[in-house]
C-alpha cells in the first residue's frame, strides 16, 4: 500500500535529512520541522495504524528506513494508557496528532533514576524531543481517561529492535526491553 502523501513527504524530508550526514541537532532540529507540518493536520493516519487496545498501547510502524537510519510509528493510547519510565538510546521527534499525551522527564542521579521536575502536555500539533545527548528518560500517558490519544514519532533506528530499559523509580533498576511493533 503506498504511504498516505503527508506521510510520505514526511520521509521523502527525513531522508533528506540523514543523507545530508549524522549531526545529530542538525537532523532532530530537520526532523522537528518536518513533523510539526505532518501532525498540523489529522486526515492521513490509515485507520489500521489508529486503531487502540483494550489493555495495551500500541506501536504501529509506519515507515522504516531501509538502511535503519530512522524509522516512523504510531503511538495509539487508549484512554488512561501509559508507559513505564523508559529509556530510548537514540533520538527520537514526537508530534501530537489527536488528543492529549503528559510526559514527565527523569535522569539518573547517583545511580538511581530521579524526576527532573519536568514535565510536558501535548497537545494536537505539538512537539517534543528526548536524545541521550538532552536527555532521554521519560514516561508518557494519554492525558485523557475518556478517549483514545494519537502521537506520531520518529526515532533514529529501526526503535521496534532497539535494546534499551524500563526503570523500576524506586530502585534505580534497569530492565533490558525491545519494544517491537503491534504490527510485525
Ligand atoms: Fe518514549
Amino acid at each position: 500500500m503506498p504511504l498516505p502523501s503527508r506521510l510520505a513527504r514526511f520521509v521523502d524530508d527525513v531522508t533528506a535529512l540523514v543523507d545530508a550526514g549524522d549531526d545529530e541537532m542538525r537532523v532532530v532540529a530537520g526532523c522537528s520541522e518536518a513533523m510539526r507540518r505532518l501532525v498540523a493536520v489529522d486526515d492521513w493516519l490509515p485507520e489500521a495504524m489508529a486503531k487502540p487496545h483494550p489493555k495495551y498501547y500500541q506501536q504501529y510502524l509506519l515507515h522504516c528506513d531501509p538502511r535503519e537510519r530512522f524509522s516512523v510509528v504510531s503511538f495509539v493510547w487508549g484512554p488512561g494508557q501509559k508507559t513505564p519510565v523508559h529509556d530510548h538510546t537514540v533520538w527520537g521527534v514526537i508530534g501530537m496528532l489527536r488528543g492529549g499525551e503528559t510526559c514527565a522527564r527523569f535522569e539518573r542521579k547517583d545511580g538511581r533514576i530521579v524526576s527532573s521536575g519536568e514535565a510536558a502536555f501535548l497537545k494536537p500539533g505539538d512537539i517534543d524531543v528526548v536524545s541521550p545527548a538532552i536527555g532521554d528518560i521519560h514516561r508518557v500517558a494519554n492525558a485523557h481517561d475518556d478517549r483514545v490519544s494519537i502521537s506520531i514519532h520518529a526515532y533514529g533506528a529501526d526503535i521496534g529492535k532497539v535494546k534499551r530499559h524500563v526503570f523500576d523509580v524506586e530502585s534505580g533498576a534497569a530492565k533490558e526491553f525491545v519494544s517491537g511493533y503491534a504490527n510485525a
